[in-house]
């Protein structure tokens, strides 16, 4: 028998919108290991983002099961979903979503403050230490202080990251937030995420239409062809 958990496994699952209408997802099987970094690619309305919200538990599913680190999140109730997403995932959004009436270092402070577990993982440096570690390493230790409506396109999906990565979640969930940079940016951008990624063992499941840069990814999957209800 393989004993290895398996980070992300989805078996056989459906996801519709609406009850009597075609599934927008049918996946046969999905599985993701501990640290891989994953491109999963597709053009626009083939479902991805559709896919990462199934995944971390915001969407669930008509049929199957969503089994993210041995959790069985298609059988979990909403509360306990919001708590292991709290816990377990962080989420860098196609738009960044960052709360406009915080600074940029409530903003990359704000996930602590959900989950006890992302708290008691900041390393012997404390919440300073950590939150330091990645203004520094990601250019924006000058912004702390300024509202986040007051940053550049490229600075707010720095903070994005960086309010992903605080408190060391097991798993990034990234969605095209690279379509607004150009490609040189685009490529510093992943390096960027994935050394600090990497520093903390984080596994990163990105989507994209864009497929010049899944070279930089260790695996690439096209949704189109573990969908069969896309089709
Ligand atoms: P992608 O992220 O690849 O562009 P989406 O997951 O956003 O694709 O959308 C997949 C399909 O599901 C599209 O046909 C889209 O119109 C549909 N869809 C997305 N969100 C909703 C929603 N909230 N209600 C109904 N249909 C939706
Ligand atoms: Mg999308």
């Amino acid at each position: 028998m393989d004993r290895t958990v398996q980070l992300i496994d989805l078996q056989n699952v459906e996801f519709s919108y609406k009850p009597d209408a075609a599934p927008v997802l049918s996946i046969l099987e999905f599985k993701v290991q501990t640290k891989e970094k994953i491109f999963l690619y597709g053009p626009s309305g083939s479902g991805k983002t559709t896919f990462l919200e199934v995944l971390a538990g915001v969407l669930s599913p008509q049929k199957g099961r969503v089994q993210i680190l041995g959790e069985d999140l298609s059988v979990a109730s909403a509360s306990r979903r919001d708590h292991f997403r709290a816990d377990h995932l962080g989420y860098i959004f196609q738009s960044f979503n960052l709360i406009p009436y915080l600074n940029v270092r409530e903003n990359i402070e704000l996930p602590l403050s959900f989950s006890k577990t992302r708290q008691s993982r900041l390393g012997a440096g404390g919440l300073e230490g950590e939150r330091q570690h990645l203004v520094q390493s990601l250019g924006i230790e000058e912004f702390l202080e300024r509202p986040v409506t007051e940053l550049s396109v490229g600075q707010q999906q720095r903070v994005a990251v960086a309010r992903a990565l605080m408190g060391s979640p097991e798993i990034i969930l990234a969605d095209e937030p690279t379509s607004a940079l150009d490609s040189d940016h685009r490529e510093k951008f992943l390096r960027l995420l994935f050394d600090l990624a990497d520093e903390k063992g984080i596994t990163v499941l990105f989507v994209s239409h864009d497929r010049s840069i899944q070279g930089l990814f260790s695996r690439s999957v096209s949704l189109e062809e573990i969908n069969r209800g896309g089709r």
